[in-house]
């Protein structure tokens, strides 16, 4: 499990996330839901060790994992934009890190991956040569592969099209479900946290709104807040 405990994060006095308080079950598809400035990428990037807490504490597991560093920490982060090397394959993309630490097989590994995402048959393109659904998907792939314990997804479907979105949001849903890893997903779109999430966390202000099913939230919305926000089509 995952568990963040009254994280508070200034920004030279703007205080960006504010006493949070979160568990994130192992295993599950966790969204963090907003507008914009709320501090979801903060509270990702604090579980990545991209960046430190003013105060509070961040377990992984049974670790404490507060003051340690991004590499120590067993966690993986896919990003909006998804560099991926121009000049390797969609395979070697896949494989760079796992070759980077000389694990065994990696060539092999990687392929098993790409077939989850079903881009086996593009192993051997290059990024340039696939469409952004299918980059993004290489992208998951190169995540996933080095078997983080958490996922981190930090508006990862934001820069598709919304078919293309939405087609997207049932693959990545079925891709957590059968590779088993926390998936922390970040988004400001309702539908998205909504459809994809086991829990959401709706965020206003550097606060949490409100915790639960998406179900719940959707039926019994604890404030105003997250009454509208969950309402409205934005
Ligand atoms: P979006 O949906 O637009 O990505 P967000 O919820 O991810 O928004 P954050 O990026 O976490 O929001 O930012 C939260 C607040 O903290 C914003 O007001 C932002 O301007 C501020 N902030 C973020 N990073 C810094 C920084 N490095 N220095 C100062 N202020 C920052
Ligand atoms: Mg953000």
């Amino acid at each position: 499990d995952l568990a963040l405990r009254g994280i508070t994060k200034l920004f030279s006095g703007f205080t960006a996330v504010d006493d949070l308080d979160l568990h994130v079950p192992a295993g599950s598809f966790f969204a963090l839901l907003g507008p914009s400035g709320c501090g979801k990428s903060t509270t990702l990037r604090m579980v990545a060790g991209l960046e430190h807490p003013t105060r509070g504490r961040i377990l992984i597991g049974d670790d404490d994992v507060t003051g340690t560093k991004a590499h120590q920490r067993e966690v993986n982060t896919v990003f909006q934009s998804y560099a991926l090397f121009p000049h390797l394959s969609v395979l070697e993309n896949v494989a760079f890190g796992l070759r980077r630490r000389k694990v065994p097989d990696a060539l092999g590994r990687a392929a098993k991956v790409l077939d989850l995402v079903e881009l086996g048959h593009l192993a051997q393109r290059r990024p340039a040569q696939l469409s952004g659904g299918q980059q993004q998907r290489v992208a998951l792939a190169r995540a996933v592969v080095n078997e983080p314990h958490v996922l981190l997804l930090d508006e990862p479907l934001g820069a598709l099209d919304m078919k293309l979105r939405r087609q997207m949001q049932a693959e990545l849903k079925q891709i957590q479900q059968e590779v088993g890893i926390t998936f922390i997903h970040v988004t400001h779109d309702q539908e998205e946290a909504l459809t994809m999430a086991d829990t959401v966390a709706v965020m206003n202000a550097g606060r949490i709104e409100q915790i639960g099913p998406p179900g719940e939230l959707y039926d019994l919305p604890r404030t105003a807040f997250v009454a509208n926000f969950l309402g409205k089509s934005n």
